[in-house]
């Protein structure tokens, strides 16, 4: 191998380097996401569902001011093909939980199909929650829209404070895991719920496994096609201190 002068190395592109060999894309178990980098900050974001299109649309529109590292699933339906079946990808964070969506939305496999899938993701997990979870004092913000009834309703029994400043919107609310943070949001006009213990029932979404390992993680859930409402809750969580 020939050694290249530091001429040689700048003409190749090659002076470069602390671009070109960051990733545009890291990927689970074939499922594969965007990153979007905006400077340097420990915020991470994460849109996960291809079918919540609003979340999209805002986290982007948000990315031209503000820093941070975004993640976006390159899905364009909620779900991700995997070895011939299907998974939420909101539910792929522990194996009891992928194990429950799996069986849920494969019904057709066997003992066999659904262990195959479960090895995959628990061989691929570890490296890609290193990319996605923020530093110590960073924050983990996921955006979500609902348009099938869900609402802070159906967390309201299985969080640990709860407050709802909004009550006439239980679609638009936030979830979080950090207490500090819910002390600051509940005093907001935003509803807010806080889930920072282990749960009983772990369904393998991302926000229990944050509150599992202790990780600031913050979700945002609004309406769908309700820009407006995400776009002004993101924007004051922006303002959280660090
Ligand atoms: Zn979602």
């Amino acid at each position: 191998m020939t050694l290249l002068t530091r001429r040689e190395f700048l003409a190749a592109g090659l002076g470069g380097f602390p671009f070109f060999w960051r990733k545009r894309s890291l990927a689970l178990a074939g499922m594969r996401f965007r990153i979007v980098r905006r400077g340097r900050s420990d915020r991470r974001y994460l849109w996960i569902h291809g079918d919540e299109r609003t979340a999209r649309d805002v986290l982007l529109e948000h990315l031209k001011t503000a820093r941070g590292t975004a993640y976006l699933t390159t899905s364009l339906e909620r779900t991700f093909p995997l070895l011939g079946g299907r998974i939420d990808p909101n539910r792929m964070f522990s194996r009891a939980g992928a194990a429950k969506n799996l069986r849920a939305l494969n019904p057709q496999w066997t003992a066999a199909q659904l262990d195959a899938a479960l090895n995959r993701l628990d061989r691929d997990r570890e490296r890609f929650l290193r990319a996605i979870l923020p530093p110590p004092g960073g924050l983990l913000i996921a955006l979500h829209n609902n348009a099938r009834g869900y609402s802070v309703r159906d967390e309201v029994p299985i969080s640990d404070r709860v407050s709802l400043a909004d009550p006439d919107h239980p679609n638009n609310f936030m979830l979080v895991t950090d207490p500090a943070d819910f002390e600051r949001l509940a005093r907001s006009s935003f509803n807010v719920v806080l889930q920072n213990t282990a749960p009983i029932d772990d369904d393998g979404s991302l926000s229990r496994l944050a509150a599992r390992r202790g990780v600031r993680y913050l979700n945002i859930e609004t309406r769908l096609g309700d820009a407006k409402s995400q776009r002004e809750i993101l924007k004051f969580v922006t303002e959280l201190p660090r």
